[in-house]
């Protein structure tokens, strides 16, 4: 045993709506149970089949305020014509304890992350769509969203996809398989970053004494 502790990562995962972020992010957390789902909070009306608590925290435009009024988002944002945010409190108790955390933000939410406080413990991986007809299909194959709100998703989907270059990792989500497999590849590897392991500083010192009573 190393005994040496691991900090927790804040995990974002973005693209375009329809690219696969929440089929992926439920690949991941059936991967890893430890990991923790970073519940947003919207001032959107839940989809069928969705539960407040669950998919999001739904709150009223007020209390969404509030909230961000007290500090108590991490990051903000207006998508879609409605409010969402991450409240800060779970995250920075997972992240202390040692377990990652898993986001579904866009681009603005990722951005006000990486200029946090947290920034440093952050990775994220923007995912693309392996064409736009694709992206289409997949919109129309989830059968969650009316004619008219695909329309919308798929105009907005440019603005999503301008900011790619601002991410760690890009991958091209074309096989689901291929892709969940490069995502485990990236968090096991991020996970071994210098930063996530504050108990390094400790065990050299311990090998160092070792070495010492040797010599
Ligand atoms: P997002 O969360 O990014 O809006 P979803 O995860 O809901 O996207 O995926 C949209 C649809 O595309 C879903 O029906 C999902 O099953 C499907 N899908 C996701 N990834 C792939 C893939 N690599 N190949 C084919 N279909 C996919
Ligand atoms: P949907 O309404 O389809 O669930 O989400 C719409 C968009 O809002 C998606 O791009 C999703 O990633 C983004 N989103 C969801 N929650 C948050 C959040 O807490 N913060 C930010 N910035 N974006 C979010």
């Amino acid at each position: 045993m190393s005994g040496v502790t691991r900090r927790g990562l804040l995990i974002i995962l973005s693209s375009p709506s329809g690219a696969g972020k929440s089929t992926l992010a439920r690949r991941l957390r059936d991967w890893d149970p430890g990991l923790r789902f970073s519940v947003s909070a919207t001032t959107r009306a839940p989809r069928r089949g969705e539960q407040d608590g669950r998919e999001y925290h739904f709150v009223t435009e007020e209390a969404f305020k509030a909230q961000v009024a007290e500090g108590g988002m991490l990051e903000h944002a207006h998508v879609f014509g409605n409010f969402y945010g991450s409240p800060r409190g779970p995250v920075e108790a997972a992240i202390e304890a040692g377990n990652d955390v898993l986001f579904d933000i866009d681009w603005q939410g990722a951005q006000q992350i990486r200029n946090s406080a947290l920034g440093q413990h952050t990775l994220s991986i923007f995912l693309l769509p392996p064409s736009i007809p694709e992206l289409h299909r997949r919109l129309v194959s989830r059968a969650q969203d009316d004619e008219e709100t695909i329309a919308r998703r798929m105009q907005k989907s440019w603005d999503e996809i301008s900011h790619w270059d601002g991410y760690d990792f890009v991958l091209i989500n074309d096989d689901l398989d291929a892709t969940e497999a490069r995502l485990r590849t990236i968090v096991e590897a991020t996970r071994m970053r210098r930063i996530q392991q504050p108990g390094l500083t400790d065990h050299v010192r311990k090998l160092q004494m070792q070495f010492e009573d040797l010599t």
